[in-house]
């Protein structure tokens, strides 16, 4: 059976887009252009994840989030104009499970889609993996495979944030915001040098694994297999 995604989104230029690309992915959508007939629709059909835009025209995507999340547990992914929203979404406070940015790709949402798709549902079918990974805040040290890195400051803001979201893939945009105190768009070539010398690093202590995967066009995410 297709995985059922609803959209909530105004704008018909977007919702067509994302609705073509996640179709395009074989997936199954529904559309809402308003956000309070949402809870209705939930009640009469399952979806296995929904994706909500904040701005919306009768009631906000995050007062919307809580309301569904006192009823239902399924992923949320949110779409954002204002980077300045990013900040309250990615707390988590209001129960999403990912966002993205617009402009963003179709493509590049699918795959995020994907990803929390297949997260929820090892989730559900298997107990949780012990991870190679650990994170000793306080010390600003991971440890891999019982072995504590030697990682700069970027280098350890970045794989932490890998670590806290196995499977999520975080583009380059989103990784320069979590791991420079002042982004930078010209650095984007930079997240790739510090990638590369993250994967040196593991790979002398596990020379067989590569834990971080390129997504091509797209950016990079953590196993979740590990
Ligand atoms: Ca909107």
């Amino acid at each position: 059976m297709k995985p059922k995604i609803l959209i909530i989104e105004d704008e018909p230029a977007i919702a067509d887009t994302i609705q073509y690309a996640l179709e395009t992915e074989g997936f199954e959508t529904r559309t809402l252009s308003a956000g309070q007939p949402a809870l209705g629709l939930l009640a009469e059909e399952q979806f296995d994840l929904i994706i909500l835009d904040i701005g919306l025209p009768d009631i906000n995507g995050m007062e919307l989030c809580k309301s569904i999340r006192e009823k239902y547990t399924l992923p949320i992914i949110f779409l954002t104009a204002r980077a300045d929203e990013v900040d309250r979404v990615v707390g988590l406070e209001i129960g999403a499970d990912d966002y993205v940015v617009k402009p963003f790709s179709p493509r590049e949402l699918a795959a995020r889609v994907k990803a929390i798709l297949r997260r929820t549902r090892n989730s559900h079918n298997s107990p949780p993996a012990a991870s190679a990974f650990s994170v000793d805040k306080a010390r600003r040290q991971i440890i891999f495979f019982g072995q504590p890195l030697d990682l700069s400051k970027y280098e350890f803001n970045l794989l932490e944030a890998f670590v806290r979201r196995p499977g999520l893939v975080f583009s380059r945009d989103q990784l320069m915001d979590l791991a420079w105190e002042e982004p930078n768009a010209s650095m984007d070539r930079t997240i790739d040098a510090h990638i590369k010398n993250i994967r040196a690093k593991l790979k002398t202590i596990a020379p067989e694994i590569d834990p971080i995967i390129t997504h091509r066009g797209v950016g990079y995410s953590l196993r979740e297999d590990l």
